[in-house]
């Protein structure tokens, strides 16, 4: 199956690295991916119309040898952390591209944090230098607050000044990346075996039928093959290289454009060799169904605080990484600081891998997705579809407005303690179909229930065309007819009083709710 290269040590052969670019916006990661490209001077075969097929290769000196080096070409984290999301990895390195006008900015964080979690390793390009307000020693300065220290200053990280505008040190960063490569990841694959690698993108073109980036990773590719490529498959009919030219194989760390599949697959997804189309068909009707059976589950699965618990006991983590979001800088700050005073033995570790002022926002979710990490909101809530995703995604976000609060339960946490946990549970909907005032009562709601059952003593919110706007309300009455009622079935007219809040409107839908303890073990 997928994952490891048959034969032994001496099958292996050298394969280039594969290299993404990150960074803020408008840092240059566009156009220092355009620029790399076509400073590609050591390809011959280069002079065809260019394509962007999503990744390419080119080709550097580097002491007197001829290496190469394979670049994802999208720029940006949410291609990274999409592919992990999936359990794809398919970066060995990350260029972390830094304006050296504008220095270091929220999304440079955001990029060193996704790969520092991946444990990538990353070197730094110092970009846009031809600029006379350029300040390369600023960003070195900057980032080595936040653990990226220059060689040059003792540390371990490579950094090199370009710009992407003028092509300079272009070739110096390529270096940087093959020396770094080398100093500290062992890149070897069995080029002998069937091929095996990642869909970096697909899509369904008009004349040429779905067509599939795939970036090889072991094993040679070849035309003729067949291949299962997520849940598509088929015989590979011809295949292009960054430069629209046709090639016969591909070999690892080699991208290449895919014809021939009869789906397009998902990016991220995996690509194997298989004997013949027969078996090819087989397997991708078992893929499908696996992931869509993956997928359910997914939605199903939470990594929660007892998740880590209970593995932990298991001796299956040894670390709980946590995302913290707080109101202000000061509130993450203490956080961060009494989190590190915890005691928690030798054996387990607490790693906060991200931290940050304001809402919670979907790249929280996804790193904390691809990093089994937690979430804790300090005093601030999901933004936008964060929180959707965050469901969706099975990542637990705790929120707290009391810091030793959450400074216990992470503490009970980490030593087996931890208390029960509530879950809510939605009882019944009801539409608002009328409204009476009454000036004794307030607003009474005319009500339809239109899902399960309203409870008079249970909790409330009031949602408003999908949005919540109350929240956590207690009923003050519940009446059936004229009767007061302790509950009200699906079918069923009733009237009631929320508490503390009157301005409902027509269409609204109140919710039902109870908080159940979760029993554990
Ligand atoms: P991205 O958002 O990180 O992909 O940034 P782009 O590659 O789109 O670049 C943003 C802007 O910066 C564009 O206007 C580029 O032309 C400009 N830019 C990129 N690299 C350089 C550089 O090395 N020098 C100068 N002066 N401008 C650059």
């Amino acid at each position: 199956e997928f994952g490891a290269d048959e034969g032994d040590e001496d099958d292996l052969a050298f394969r280039p690295p594969i290299v993404t670019v990150m960074g803020h916006v408008d840092h240059g990661k566009t156009k220092l991916l355009d620029a790399l490209r076509s400073a590609n001077v050591v390809d011959k075969e280069a002079g065809g119309i260019t394509q962007h097929i999503g990744a390419y290769q080119v080709a550097t000196e580097v002491d007197g040898d001829e290496r190469r080096i394979t670049f994802i070409d999208t720029p940006g984290h949410e291609a990274f952390t999409a592919m992990r999301a999936r359990g794809a990895q398919a970066t060995d390195i990350a260029i972390l591209v830094v304006a050296a006008d504008d220095g270091v900015m929220p999304q440079t964080i955001e990029a060193l944090n996704h790969a520092k979690a991946a444990g990538v390793p990353i070197v730094v390009a110092v970009n846009k230098i031809d600029k006379p307000e350029a300040d390369p020693t600023k960003v070195r300065g900057q980032l080595t607050e936040y653990g990226l220290v220059p060689e040059e200053y003792g540390g371990d990280t490579m950094f090199v000044d370009v710009s992407a505008k003028s092509e300079l040190n272009l070739d110096k960063l390529l270096e940087a990346v093959v020396l770094t490569a080398d100093a500290s990841l062992d890149l070897r694959a069995n080029p002998d075996q069937d091929a095996q690698g990642l869909v970096i993108e697909a899509h369904l073109d008009r004349g040429r039928g779905p067509v599939a980036t795939i970036l090889v990773q072991r094993g040679t590719l070849r035309v003729g093959d067949s291949i299962v490529a997520g849940a598509g498959h088929g015989r590979v009919r011809a295949m292009l290289d960054e430069h629209g030219n046709n090639i016969e194989e591909a070999d690892p760390g080699r991208p290449a454009m895919v014809l021939g599949l009869n789906a397009a697959p998902g990016a991220g997804q995996t690509f194997i060799v298989v004997d013949d189309d027969r078996m090819a068909r087989q397997i991708a009707e078992k893929r499908e169904a696996r992931e869509r059976a993956a997928m359910q589950a997914k939605r199903r699965v939470r990594r929660t605080l007892e998740d880590f618990m209970a593995s932990m006991e298991k001796g299956e983590t040894q670390e709980l990484n946590l995302i913290l979001k707080g109101d202000v800088s000061g509130s993450v700050e203490a956080l961060e600081d009494s989190l590190a005073q915890i005691d928690v033995g030798e054996e387990v570790s607490l790693r906060v891998i991200d931290r940050g002022v304001g809402a919670i926002t979907e790249t929280n979710v996804d790193l904390a997705a691809a990093s089994d990490a937690i979430i804790i909101g300090f005093n601030v809530r999901p933004q936008g579809k964060a929180g959707q995703m965050a469901d969706k995604e099975g990542v637990e976000i705790r929120y707290y407005s009391v810091i030793y609060q959450a400074i216990e339960e992470i503490e009970a946490a980490l030593k087996g303690m931890l208390k029960p946990e509530y879950e809510e549970a939605v009882l019944g909907k009801a539409e608002i179909r009328e409204i009476f005032r009454s000036s004794k009562a307030g607003n009474i709601a005319g009500c339809m229930v239109i899902d399960g059952t309203v409870r008079r003593n249970a909790k409330a919110r009031v949602l408003r065309d999908g949005n919540v706007v109350a929240d956590n309300l207690d009923l003050a009455s519940l009446k059936r007819e004229k009767d007061d009622a302790s509950e009200v079935r699906e079918g069923f007219e009733c009237g009631l009083v929320l508490k503390n809040f009157q301005d409902i409107k027509i269409g609204d839908v109140v919710e039902s709710f109870e908080m159940r303890e979760i029993p554990r073990g």
